[in-house]
């Protein structure tokens, strides 16, 4: 075995590579992406090629993003009586979409490395050339991207995804699907971004940030997450009580505190942002 081939074998953790080899799996996901010639298609992290092969083989063309130059020739090679494949050697978390896109309409597709999976879905949740996202990813996680208000995996992640997306769970895919198989138990998800944001929110940056304090400690009330940006009587005003905790609060609700601080803010010339927005 020369060095190569041996670096390949032994996958990286600190890269996330967890090889899927089981057949009946990957057929299942390639179903559900089901890839067509023409397709605008883009796959995150090909790995050895395990997703990659047989949708290259439906559609004739493929791009693919993987940060493992060792590995890249080798998919390459297998890759030749397929279709045209083309990688880019590039950590997917610095991929300029705008550029790599221009005006085409993209699906989007992968196995993710789990350790970065929460910025890779945050960084494409804001791309509009992409219609619809296929992902494997930590079952704990999938959990947290389609929680409602109320449910205790309900959070920042599920309603930043869901504002541009209906977001549903494919199927479970347990490590024994994987080379070398992950700890934890994992999970497909699929995304499809909806023609207009499901919540009107006139400041989207402001929206975020409403968001993430509002659950930046879980088990305190909104009073208290938003002090900074919103008082009590103000919740009140716009007829959310304050003594909620962010887990019960839905997406609308978000919209209308952000729309409300964005024409104060407008109008009282004498406010300025919050120092941190
Ligand atoms: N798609 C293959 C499969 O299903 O067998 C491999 C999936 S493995 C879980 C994740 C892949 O993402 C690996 O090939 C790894 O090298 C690649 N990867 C890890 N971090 C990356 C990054 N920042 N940018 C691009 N690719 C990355």
């Amino acid at each position: 075995m020369n060095h190569q081939q041996k670096s390949i074998v032994q996958a990286k953790k600190k890269l996330g590579q967890h090889f899927l080899v089981d057949q009946g799996i990957i057929e299942r996901i390639v179903d559900a992406i089901n890839p067509e010639t023409g397709d605008y298609l883009l796959e995150i992290g090909p790995g050895l090629g395990a997703i990659t092969l047989p949708v290259l083989a439906r559609t004739k063309s493929l791009i693919a993003v993987e940060i493992d130059r060792l590995i890249i020739p080798v998919l390459l090679k297998k890759s030749k009586s397929l279709g045209k494949l083309k990688i880019i050697e590039q950590d997917v978390l610095t991929v300029n979409y705008q550029q790599l896109m221009q005006k085409n309409t993209w699906r989007v597709f992968g196995n993710l490395p789990y350790n970065i999976s929460t910025p890779i879905l945050f960084a494409l949740s804001s791309v509009k050339n992409i219609s619809e996202m296929i992902f494997m990813l930590q079952k704990e996680v999938v959990d947290r991207m389609i929680a409602l208000p109320k449910d205790k995996n309900y959070g920042r992640l599920s309603l930043m995804l869901q504002y541009h997306h209906d977001v549903y769970s494919l199927f479970d895919v347990p490590p024994e699907s994987f080379n070398p198989p992950p700890k934890v138990m994992s999970a497909m998800v699929g995304l499809i971004r909806l023609d207009k944001p499901r919540w009107s929110v006139d400041d989207e940056a402001l929206f975020n940030k409403v968001v993430k304090q509002a659950f930046s400690m879980r088990r305190k009330t909104i009073r208290n997450n938003l002090k900074s940006l919103i008082s009590s009587k103000d919740l009140s005003f716009l007829g959310i009580d304050p003594s909620l905790r962010a887990e019960v609060i839905d997406g609308s609700r978000f919209a209308k505190i952000t729309n409300y601080l964005t024409t104060r803010y407008k109008y009282a010339s004498n406010q300025r942002y919050p120092a941190s927005y």
